[in-house]
């Protein structure tokens, strides 16, 4: 369960640029928002809010009701998956689902069973003992969601999480993402500058410009205007 409330959110970062401006949306439990809009219009901005990698300047953030503008990311129960997504190259592809859950001090059989879970559902089972660099981009993608969304969050955040892959990968991720959100139905919030990506996936498009939101609607509602 999640719902987010944005309200009137700014941010105006140390330099003076205003990278969003008055920013409200209400996402739905499980939503699956897509945000889209060009380059340097506040769409990562605001997702780094979300998580609380970067201070809202002015407004309100809820989440379930609460207002958590001041709680540190690691108290969000916020997963966010970034577009060049890092893995450990030394760590095993088990290690490196398991490595935040191990931070946490979650229980070791705790950190298996859900480790082993996600490795089924994002078909990598066959792999955990292998090393990233054994592994085709497509399954190092899954690995960086399979690191997001083992640690059974609220709110899932994706900046471009497929942006560095090639057309057909880019292709099956899309899918494997839509049935992920079938199946785990987290409250979702997705970035991309792929038309096709936010046609297919999103319950909501919000369009940004300069900052602002220029447009909520369905994709419908978004692409095909009257
Ligand atoms: P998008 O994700 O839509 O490309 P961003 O949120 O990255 O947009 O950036 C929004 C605006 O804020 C841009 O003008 C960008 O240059 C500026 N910006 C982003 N990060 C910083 C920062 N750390 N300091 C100053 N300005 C920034
Ligand atoms: P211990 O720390 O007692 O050795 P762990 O449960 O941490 O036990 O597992 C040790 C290592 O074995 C892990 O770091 C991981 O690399 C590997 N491992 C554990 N369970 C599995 C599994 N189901 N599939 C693949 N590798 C596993």
């Amino acid at each position: 369960m999640a719902h987010l409330q944005l309200k009137h959110i700014y941010k105006t970062y140390g330099d003076g640029t205003n990278a969003v401006e008055d920013f409200n949306l209400e996402v739905r439990d499980k939503e699956f928002i897509v945000l889209v809009g060009p380059s340097g219009c506040g769409k990562s901005t605001t997702l780094r809010m979300i998580a609380g990698l970067e201070e809202i300047s002015s407004g309100e953030l809820l989440m379930d009701e609460v207002l958590v503008n001041q709680l540190k990311p690691k108290d969000r129960n916020i997963a966010m998956v970034f577009q060049n997504y890092a893995l450990y190259p030394h760590l095993s592809i088990y290690d490196n689902i398991a490595f935040n859950l191990r931070l946490q001090k979650v229980a070791k059989k705790e950190i298996n069973r859900r480790v082993v879970r996600i490795a089924e559902i994002l078909d990598l089972t066959k792999y955990l003992n292998k090393k990233p660099d054994f592994l085709s981009g497509g399954q190092r993608q899954r690995v960086a969601l399979g690191r997001a969304i083992v640690r059974d969050a609220k709110v899932f955040l994706l900046d471009e999480p497929l942006s560095n892959l090639d057309a057909k990968l880019r292709m099956q991720m899309r899918t494997e993402i839509i049935l992920l959100h079938k199946r785990l139905q987290t409250t979702t919030i997705y970035v991309t500058h792929d038309q096709t990506e936010a046609l297919t996936m999103a319950s909501r498009i919000v369009v940004m410009n300069n900052g602002k939101i220029m447009q909520i609607g369905t994709p419908h509602e978004v692409y095909e205007k009257p």
